[in-house]
């Protein structure tokens, strides 16, 4: 089965709007089992979307189409489609009752062309429209499935999730089930743990492993094809085993989760409170912290010290560690943590001191960070980093860094090691 997306709007041609119609639909039918091998976007031309249409036959079984399905002149999807398969505009009467309940719920007068929404191609099965008004359509001529959604994205993707989708599976047979699961890793690159794994990638098939690098993190999706589910669930519990028995230790979670929610829930399962001393970071790892409900139980609170003045005077941090050392050291991430633990009683204290950029600073890179983290009463253990990013992103890195470190930290404690 292969299948092509088909985005019609002058918009898109013109860079007004970015096509996430097509990275919507190809990520839902991927997890139908259906392979999409191209996307094509053509503006507002009937001559036009009928070569698109021509050429996508050619290649793809199933093409679907957004965009054109509005009342105006320059919606001509559903036109010039029914031109080309010889098929006649019919009135669907569901449709055209919805569109004119709309009108009247809003209280605006209905114009001509907007009955023109509620034609549909003859012999197509209708997907209705429940944020808007142009319903969709699925017609299968010959050994082509045809499936029209319209543009504006609250409406195609409600519509092919709650309709679409169930009427692909019907028509297609996709029997199969389709389950994914997405591991999450930190503290290895995209290439180091694609290396690790390189012999599974390769003969991947069933599930298929799939992986994704953004901000610093690592992602696999597995996904596993079998008519039973829990087989296919048991696939996927396999491929993980392999691949944690490689690189198990730099995977910190599943699915939708992250790196400040879980170190948010270890905290909270061992009951721990943190306070934080944030220079370079002003005050981003709270941010984030507090981004999550229900924080005031653990985040005692924190500073903000950007500059020398504020670390010896909020924080105590010596006079002589600034001078000897300079702001951007381990001596002076270590007693920002461990000093903000103590004015804070926090039981776990956390710093962040470096050099985000552009510029270097007493002498050090730009990239130069360290993170001390302190469990009260004991000294800190500072990690240093050396990161290559933009003056945003080492900031956005270093956030991450802390919570993955501290995280390794509390799983070690609560191991017992
Ligand atoms: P309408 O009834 O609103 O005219 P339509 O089905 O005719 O709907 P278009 O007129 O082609 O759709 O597009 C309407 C709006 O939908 C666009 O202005 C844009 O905001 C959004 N849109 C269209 N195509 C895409 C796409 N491929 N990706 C993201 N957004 C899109």
């Amino acid at each position: 089965m292969a299948a092509e997306i088909i985005a019609v709007g002058s918009e898109l041609l013109l860079g007004q709007i970015v096509n996430t119609n097509a990275r919507f639909l190809s990520q839902h039918l991927a997890s139908l089992g259906v392979d999409v091998f191209y996307h094509t976007v053509v503006g507002d031309n009937s001559s036009r979307l009928q070569s698109a249409i021509e050429m996508a036959e050619k290649r793809s079984d199933l093409i679907l189409f957004t965009g054109g399905l509005g009342p105006t002149k320059d919606d001509l999807t559903k036109e010039t489609i029914a031109r080309h398969l010889h098929k006649e505009l019919v009135m669907d009467e569901e449709a055209m009752r919805s569109i004119e309940a709309y009108f009247k719920k809003t209280n605006r007068p209905m114009t001509e062309n907007n009955r023109k929404q509620a034609l549909v191609l003859a012999d197509s099965q209708v997907l209705p429209n429940d944020h808007g008004m142009a319903p969709g359509m699925m017609l299968s001529v010959k050994e082509h499935t045809y499936m029209l959604l319209p543009g504006p994205p609250k409406e195609m993707q409600p519509m092919f999730l709650h309709y679409g989708m169930a009427a692909l599976s019907q028509e297609l047979n996709l029997h199969e089930k389709i389950v994914s699961r997405v591991l999450r890793f930190f503290g290895i690159g995209e290439s180091a743990l694609e290396t690790e794994i390189e012999d599974l990638i390769d003969k991947q098939t069933n599930p298929t492993i799939a992986p994704l690098a953004a901000d610093g993190e690592v992602t696999l999706r597995l996904t596993a094809k079998h008519q039973d589910e829990n087989l296919a669930k048991q696939m996927l519990d396999e491929t993980e085993q392999e691949i944690r028995s490689r690189v198990g230790q730099y995977l910190y979670g599943y699915d939708h989760t992250s790196l400040i929610r879980e170190l948010v829930r270890m905290l909270k399962e061992q009951n721990y409170t943190i306070a934080a001393a944030e220079s370079l970071t002003g005050g981003l790892f709270q941010a984030e912290m507090t981004s999550i409900p229900g924080t005031s139980v653990f985040l005692k609170g924190g500073v903000v010290c950007y500059t020398n003045e504020s670390k010896r005077k909020l924080l105590n941090v010596k006079e002589e560690t600034l001078e000897a050392f300079g702001a951007v050291s381990e001596q002076c991430a270590s007693e920002l943590a461990e000093n903000v633990a103590t004015l804070l009683n926090a039981d776990i204290g956390i710093s962040f001191t470096g050099v985000a950029g552009p510029t270097e600073a007493e002498g050090k890179p730009v990239g130069t960070v360290y993170i001390g983290i302190s469990f009260r009463g004991k000294p800190a253990v500072v990690e240093k980093l050396a990161l290559a990013g933009t003056r945003d992103a080492n900031r956005i890195r270093s956030v991450k860094y802390g919570c993955y470190s501290l995280l390794t930290l509390l799983k070690k404690s609560q191991a017992g090691i």
